[in-house]
C-alpha cells in the first residue's frame, strides 16, 4: 500500500502539503519546520543494502520520503546530482583508522559534507516547481557559515528559473571558505557578507521569509523565496541516504555482520546531518547510538546534559567555524518528535526561545533522548585530535571531523560497539588551522603553500576546488550590515 507521505509543520497541526511543495516553501508559514507525518521503513532489508551503489540507495531511501515524485523525476535528479561532479565514484568513501570509519563526505565540488544535499537540491527544486505549476523565479536565500553558501551557489548557478542570494558572517568564516564563495561564477549568484555572526545572518533569512510584505512584492515582480538552509527537507533527506550506504559497504565489506548495530559520530552546527542519521534510525537501521559531537560552542552538549537549551551564551569563533552556532534550527524537528509530535509543545518552546532564549524540556520528553549521547572538544583537544591521528595514521583530519575524532575517542570507542564519523570537510579547506594543529611552525606559510604542503605530508593530492581559487577573480564584493539584509535583497532584485 503506497500511501503518500505528507508534510506539516512543527508549530501547527495543518493538513500537510507534499514533499514537493514543502521543498518548494522551505519553511511553513507559521515559522515552524515541515516534518513527514511518519518516518517511512526502509522497504530493503539492511543485508540488501550491501549490494547497491550510491544512486541506487538514493533512490531507495529517497523515494519513501518524496512520495508525489515519479520514478522518472527521481531518477531524473538523482542521476543529476551523484555523477561526475563527485571526484570518486562512490561518492561517500569509507576509510578505515585505528579501527574507526571515516565516512568521507567531502568528495564533491565544494568539499565539505553540504555537497551531498546541495548537488541534488536545485533538481529536486526545479522538478518541484515544474510539478506545481509555478511560473515565478524561485530566489533561493540562504544564510551560511561558510559550507552551505559556497555548495548552495555551486549548485544553483546557472539554474535557469532560479536566483540565488548568500549571507555569510563577514570576519566568521575561513579564508578558503570566503575566496570560495567571492570567486562564484554564475549570472544568477549573489554573495553578501554582513557585519554579525551567523546567527544573525539566520535570524535575518528567516525574518524575510516571515514578511507577508516583502512575499507580496516579490510575488508581483515575479519572484518568490525558498531555502536551501538545512531546515528544508530537500537537503535533510538526502542525507538520510549516506547512512544507508555506509551502512551498506560496511557489510559488504565484512566489517560488520548481518543486523549488527553501529554508533554514529556526527560533528554538529545546525542538527542537520545528525538529525538525517536519527530518522535513518528511525527508519530501521540498525544504529545503536548518536553522538552529536560538539565545539567549544557546547550549546547541544548542555541541552543533551541538562535538558535545558540555552542560547544565552558568548558566541566562540573556533577553528570548526562551520559549527559556531548557538541556535541549532534542526533541533525543533527532534523537540517535535520527542513531545509526541505536539505542535503546541513545540510552539512554545520555540517561542520561549525567541523570547527568553532558552527552554527546558519535560521529563518525558527527555527519557525519550536516549538515541543520543553528547560530547565535546575544546580547541586544545581539536588540535591534538587531529595531530594525534595524524602522527599514529598519517591520516589527516579537517578541524569539524577533528571534533567528532575527538567524542569518539572519548566516548563513542568505549561502547565497543563498531563507529562510523561522518567526516565533513576536506582538511584543504581549512588548511592554515589543521598544518597548524601538526606543527605549528607552518603558520608563516601562505594559504596556498600550506596546501601544497598538505600535499607533502599526508600524500593526497590538492584537491580541484582548492587548485580552482588560486588564481580565480574575486567577482562578488558586496557587504551590509545586519540590520540591512533586507534592503540588499530588494537592491538585488530590483524591487521597490
Ligand atoms: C555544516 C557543517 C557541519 C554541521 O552540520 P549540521 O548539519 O549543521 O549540524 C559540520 N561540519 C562541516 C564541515 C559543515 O560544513
Amino acid at each position: 500500500m503506497d500511501m503518500e507521505i505528507r508534510y506539516k509543520s512543527t508549530r501547527s497541526n495543518g493538513g500537510g502539503v507534499t514533499a514537493s511543495q514543502a521543498i518548494l516553501k522551505g519553511l511553513a508559514d507559521d515559522g515552524g519546520l515541515f516534518v513527514p507525518d511518519r518516518i517511512p521503513a526502509l522497504e530493503m532489508s539492511a543485508d540488501e543494502l550491501a549490494g547497491l551503489s550510491y544512486k541506487e540507495t538514493a533512490y531507495e531511501v529517497m523515494r519513501l520520503f518524496l512520495s508525489d515524485f515519479t520514478k522518472e523525476e527521481l531518477m531524473y535528479c538523482i542521476n543529476g546530482a551523484y555523477d561526475d561532479k563527485f571526484d570518486t565514484a562512490e561518492i561517500a568513501p569509507i576509510v578505515k583508522r585505528d579501527g574507526a570509519f571515516y565516512l568521507e563526505l567531502f568528495h564533491g565540488k565544494t568539499i565539505a559534507f553540504k555537497d551531498m544535499a546541495l548537488s541534488i537540491l536545485p533538481y529536486l527544486m526545479t522538478t518541484s516547481a515544474k510539478k506545481n505549476g509555478v511560473k515565478n523565479e524561485i530566489v533561493i536565500l540562504t544564510a551560511t557559515s561558510g559550507d552551505t553558501g559556497k555548495a548552495a551557489l555551486a549548485g544553483f548557478a546557472d539554474v535557469p528559473g532560479t536566483s540565488i542570494i548568500v549571507f555569510y558572517p563577514k570576519n566568521g568564516v575561513s579564508p578558503i571558505q570566503e575566496k570560495q564563495m567571492v570567486t562564484q561564477k554564475g549570472k544568477n549568484t549573489h554573495v553578501v557578507g554582513i557585519e554579525g555572526n551567523f546567527d544573525d545572518a539566520q535570524t535575518g533569512v528567516k525574518e524575510m521569509f516571515h514578511s507577508k510584505e516583502l512575499a507580496g512584492v516579490m510575488d508581483r515582480a515575479g519572484y518568490q523565496f525558498s531555502s536551501a538552509n538545512s531546515i528544508n527537507i530537500g537537503r535533510l533527506v538526502p542525507q538520510i541516504v549516506y547512512y544507508a550506504y555506509a551502512y551498506g559497504r560496511l557489510l559488504e565489506k565484512k566489517e560488520i555482520s548481518s543486523g549488527e548495530k553501529i554508533n554514529v559520530v556526527v560533528p554538529t552546527g545546525n542538527f542537520g546531518n545528525i538529525l538525517a542519521a536519527y530518522y535513518a534510525k528511525n527508519m530501521g537501521l540498525p544504529i545503536e547510538t548518536l553522538f552529536c559531537a560538539s565545539n567549544e560552542n557546547k550549546v547541544l552538549f548542555d541541552f543533551f546534559e541538562t535538558g535545558k537549551y540555552d542560547r544565552k551564551r558568548e558566541f566562540i569563533l573556533t577553528s570548526s567555524p562551520s559549527m559556531d552556532i548557538l541556535i541549532s534550527s534542526n533541533l525543533e524537528r527532534l523537540i517535535y518528535r520527542i513531545s509526541g509530535e505536539s505542535a503546541e509543545k513545540t510552539r512554545e518552546l520555540m517561542e520561549a526561545l525567541a523570547g527568553d532564549g532558552e527552554y527546558r524540556i519535560t521529563e518525558e520528553m527527555s527519557a525519550r533522548l536516549a538515541d543520543f549521547c553528547a560530547g565535546f572538544a575544546t580547541e586544545e583537544q581539536t588540535r591534538a585530535a587531529i595531530r594525534s591521528l595524524y602522527e599514529r595514521t598519517g591520516y589527516v583530519l579537517d578541524t569539524h571531523t577533528a571534533v567528532a575524532s575527538h567524542v569518539y575517542y572519548e566516548k563513542a570507542r568505549k561502547t565497543g560497539v563498531k563507529t562510523v564519523i561522518a567526516s565533513t570537510a576536506s582538511p584543504y579547506k581549512f588548511t592554515r588551522s589543521v598544518m597548524n594543529a601538526i606543527d605549528a611552525s607552518y603558520d608563516g606559510m601562505g594559504d596556498f603553500e600550506l596546501a601544497d604542503k598538505l600535499a607533502d605530508i599526508s600524500g593526497v593530492k590538492v584537491p580541484q576546488a582548492i587548485e580552482e581559487i588560486r588564481t580565480a577573480d574575486i567577482l562578488h564584493n558586496r557587504t551590509c550590515d545586519k540590520t540591512e539584509m533586507e534592503q540588499t535583497v530588494r537592491d538585488i532584485l530590483g524591487l521597490r
